[in-house]
């Protein structure tokens, strides 16, 4: 072992059964501190291959997953406009379990923060030492009458997880007649991937136009404006799209008729679709609730913004979506794999009894298909404020494109390959 190594594991508290199990055999680095991870999504699988990486592969890592294959959300807007299928989306675990962590795929059910566990199926209990949650986000069907059962739900489909929704709205979309209303409902902000919508709207449209040039795309937006990459998005509904797409603010959706799919609002008349997609309004995955760690509008987890460690329950860690997210900090994949390094990071450092890096810095692109080829970005560099203790955006660091363009489409989808290997491979 190089001093340099050496350093490095005692500085993560990890000499004892580093030197141990030089031979690295998966079942010998089991006795490091362990650290279960919920969730294998952007922010999950990224703390836990980051975790194993920086420990070099010291820590006892196990990874609770429901879905035996991640698939991901980012461009599963293009499956609705029918450029790509679902399997262009789709990364197995492999990659992960191949360094090491142990991919369990069970549902997290509860966690005893007092004596350290998570229960899955079979009344098992895994024990932790760190407890990290990244269970995105779930839906809030009581906000919107009529949407209770199982049966409206399949009927008035969300498809904001990418997976069998995806692919029940295309064939929705497949079945409507020319001449259809798609209509779309987006809740208040804030929600998972604030430019989402839009981009949907654009990507069905992209398929009317060419498929079902009579038919229109509705957006009924529950927010008083576009909000995000405005300009960019009205000019390709008044230009490229124009006769196609209608946008209507302030649209706040209070019920759904199922039958007849009709959306209901605060204020604005009834409006009828053929093919209705709600949206409904979030909060952070279950298990956080279970767990504890929701503290703001019974929705988001507060968390310190060093390690993103619950600010209610220790040794618990919550990331992505579930977060209460820090101004102009957007929900999006991309912000949920920065908030895993810092945490695996911050981690590493409790176990080695130092404190967090006092300054994280952190960043987003978000892109967005106008078409199948022609895309739009906006950036933005996010600070640690330590008077205010939460991410600030750095000033004159966020970016937006001038117009969409066939250049960044290359780069959206060289973006995603990244995501995807920085996450899974
Ligand atoms: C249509 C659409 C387009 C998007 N486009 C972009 C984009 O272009 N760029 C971008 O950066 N972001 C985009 N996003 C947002 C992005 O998908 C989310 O912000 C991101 O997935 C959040 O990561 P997460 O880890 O919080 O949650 P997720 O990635 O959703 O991961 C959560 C995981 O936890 C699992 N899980 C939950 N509860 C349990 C439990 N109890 N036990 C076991 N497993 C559990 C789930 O199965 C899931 O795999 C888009 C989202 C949508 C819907």
């Amino acid at each position: 072992m190089t001093m340099q190594r050496r350093e490095f594991l005692k500085a993560i508290g990890a000499t004892g059964f580093a030197a141990t199990f030089a031979g690295c055999a998966v079942s010998e680095r089991k006795s490091g501190p362990k650290v279960v991870v919920v969730g294998g999504g952007y922010g999950g699988a990224t703390v836990a291959k980051y975790l194993n990486l920086w420990s070099n592969r010291t820590l006892d890592i196990t990874l609770i997953e429901s879905d035996r294959v991640f698939v991901s959300c980012p461009m599963s807007n293009l499956v609705l406009g029918g450029s790509k299928q679902l399997s262009d989306l789709t990364v197995t675990y492999e990659g992960l379990t191949k360094q090491g962590i142990k991919v369990l795929f069970d549902m997290a059910q509860a966690v005893d923060p007092i004596r350290g566990t998570v229960r899955i199926s079979n009344q098992r209990d895994i024990p932790y030492d760190r407890l990290v949650l990244s269970p995105g986000v779930d839906f809030l069907y009581d906000q919107v009458q009529g949407m209770g059962s199982a049966q409206a739900q399949a009927k008035v489909l969300h498809a904001w997880k990418a997976g069998p929704q995806t692919l029940a709205l295309r064939q929705q979309l497949e079945a409507m007649r020319d001449g259809g209303v798609f209509a779309i409902s987006i809740p208040k902000a804030p929600y998972r991937c604030p430019p989402g919508p839009y981009e949907r709207a654009c990507q069905v449209a992209w398929y009317f136009k060419r498929a079902k040039p009579r038919s229109k795309v509705l957006i009924l937006d529950g927010n008083e404006d576009v909000i995000s990459k405005k300009g960019l998005f009205m000019k390709a509904w008044n230009e490229d799209f124009k006769g196609i797409v209608e946008y209507r603010p302030n649209y706040v959706l209070t019920g759904v008729d199922v039958a007849t799919l009709t959306a209901k609002f605060e204020t604005a008349d009834d409006v009828k679709a053929d093919v209705l997609n709600v949206i409904p309004p979030q909060r952070a995955g279950a298990i956080a609730a279970q767990a504890g760690v929701i503290t703001a509008n019974n929705r988001w987890c507060e968390v310190d913004f060093l390690s993103f460690e619950s600010i209610k329950v220790p040794k618990i860690h919550v990331l992505g979506d579930a977060i209460q997210i820090a101004p102009l900090m957007p929900k999006s994949g991309h912000m949920a794999n920065q908030h895993a390094k810092v945490a695996a990071a911050a981690i590493l450092n409790a176990f080695a009894g130092q404190p967090p890096n006092p300054s994280p810095v952190i960043n987003n692109t978000c892109y967005s298909f106008i078409t199948d080829k022609d895309v739009v970005h906006v950036d933005s560099v996010h600070q640690y404020d330590k008077e205010k203790k939460t991410f600030a955006t750095v000033p004159g660091s966020g970016g937006l494109s001038p117009a969409p363009s066939a250049v960044e489409g290359e780069y959206a989808f060289a973006w995603a390959r990244n995501i995807w290997s920085d996450m899974l491979a």
